[in-house]
């Protein structure tokens, strides 16, 4: 795209203002990292899914959940939206017998896994008709139970990938009040560099600090994260 003159076109139609963001699309982090290192474009399609998250795919070039979790957080850093595709991995999810977790999702649950990733401002799926579009829909009004993608922890996962936060708030609720997966999130942008994250864990209400060491959320955690010292370790690290 470069050689052909395709970047400075768009970025000339940028400069008048004719074109507001420039996006590209991409299915591995490592691509999608030499994108971004031009730093000209501040959208990115990608595809998300709790498959590629939790390395259960048989696609090679999707990359380690390390990789994957520091691509989204560099998006954010640098203020690159995420509009993920894919959610539902072209409907394997939604199907017992072809998920690779071995249980069918919900479209509620994959839809919010792809949420509650950094970066993430939408999510698009393809609808071929009206009934599949309410399908979608119902998104909206669903419960947080409805959305609980917690079932994804299972014996399935490798080990490596148990124990990180995934944010997916099933050990609330919290008896102190703290929005646990959100401080997990500000913390884990706060250490990768994004200064703006510090300014958000400073807006919140309740702080690793105000954790009563309950340990709730250590009985709660599918995912094996110790919660209870993490948050210890959140609270030394901010100050509060
Ligand atoms: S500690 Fe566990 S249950 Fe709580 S948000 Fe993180 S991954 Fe989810
Ligand atoms: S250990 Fe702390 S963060 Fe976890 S549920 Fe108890 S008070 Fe909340």
């Amino acid at each position: 795209m470069k050689d052909e003159g395709i970047v400075e076109y768009v970025q000339a139609l940028k400069d008048q203002g004719v074109v507001h963001h420039i996006g590209f699309s991409s299915h591995t982090p490592e691509a999608a990292n030499r994108i971004l290192d031009d730093g000209i474009c501040d959208m990115m399609m990608f595809s998300i899914n709790p498959a590629y998250e939790f390395e259960l795919s048989e696609k090679t070039d999707a990359g380690s959940q390390n990789q994957r979790n520091a691509l989204y957080q560099r998006c954010q850093r640098e203020g690159v939206g995420i509009s993920v595709m894919k959610p539902f991995f072209a409907g394997k999810l939604l199907d017992a017998q072809a998920s690779p977790f071995g249980r069918k999702l919900s479209i509620m649950q994959c839809i919010q896994f792809a949420l509650d990733r950094p970066a993430v401002l939408s999510v698009v799926p393809g609808p071929s008709n009206a009934g599949e579009m309410e399908e979608l829909l119902r998104y909206l009004d669903c419960t947080a139970e409805d959305r609980d993608y917690s079932i994804l922890a299972s014996e399935k996962l490798k080990a490596t990938v148990m124990g990180n936060c995934v944010y997916c708030s099933h050990c609330q609720p919290c008896p102190a009040g703290i929005d646990i997966a959100l401080v997990n999130k500000c913390y884990d942008l706060a250490k990768a560099g994004d200064l703006m994250a510090r300014g958000h864990y400073d807006k919140l209400r309740l702080h690793a600090s105000d954790c009563l060491h309950c340990l709730h959320c250590d009985d709660h955690c599918p995912f094996a994260v110790k919660q209870s010292d993490r948050m210890s370790e959140i609270a030394s690290f901010f100050g509060f």
